[in-house]
């Protein structure tokens, strides 16, 4: 499939980064591909998903096994955040992905895809939304329009995750946490749910 639905991104990128199903019931989801992922194809193949294997290693999670995704597919040029269209477009295509193979629990990595699924700009207040209600919760409401049918019915745990490139993650959030810390916490409770017998609803 070639699609050219966003004009801009299907002229610039090199390739369409396609998702990739797991088998351990994880999937890991950023914003869009970078330069690396654009260049090879995969998600995660750069410096900050160099860090996201690293964590998810420490907690005993194959990366091999482990699905991965992006919002939008194509690289936004000189990494802009994508447009609204272009996740509005998107997101359908991430959709009909997760239907076809809905994991058990997803690490949304960064504030674009932690808000596509909690509904807030902010990642802190997707975090704590996410703490005070359990982390099988879901407000499906405040989720974007076109995951709101799915979210319904997935038995599925979402969970924030800082960005895990450098310059983000050694910062301090704004709770006085670092968000290196906060982000160990979201992989080591995956891992757990991952554990667990069941589904995750
Ligand atoms: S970002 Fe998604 S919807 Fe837009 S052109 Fe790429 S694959 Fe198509």
């Amino acid at each position: 499939m070639t699609c050219v639905q966003c004009p801009v991104l299907s002229r610039c990128r090199t390739q369409i980064v396609y998702p990739r199903a797991g088998t351990n019931g994880l999937l890991v989801l950023e914003e869009a591909p970078g330069a690396e992922e654009d260049r090879t194809g995969e998600n995660f193949a750069g410096c900050s998903g160099q860090k996201l294997r690293d964590l998810l290693a420490e907690q005993g999670i194959c990366w091999a096994e482990t699905g991965r995704a992006s919002i939008v597919r194509c690289r936004p040029p000189w990494d802009r955040p994508p447009s609204g269209e272009e996740v509005q477009a998107c997101l359908l295509l991430l959709e009909e992905f997760l239907r076809a193979a809905p994991p058990r629990v997803i690490l949304t990595v960064g504030c674009l895809a932690a808000r596509i699924f909690w509904g807030s700009p902010r990642l802190l207040v997707n975090l704590e939304r996410m703490r005070r209600t359990a982390p099988r919760y879901r407000d499906v409401e405040r989720a974007h329009v076109h995951l709101r049918g799915l979210l319904a019915k997935t038995p599925c745990a979402i969970l924030p995750l800082p960005d895990t490139r450098p310059t983000a993650w050694n910062r301090m959030a704004p709770n006085g946490q670092r968000w290196s810390e906060i982000g160990q916490e979201q992989v080591a409770l995956a891992a757990r749910l991952l554990r667990e017998p069941g589904d995750c609803s």
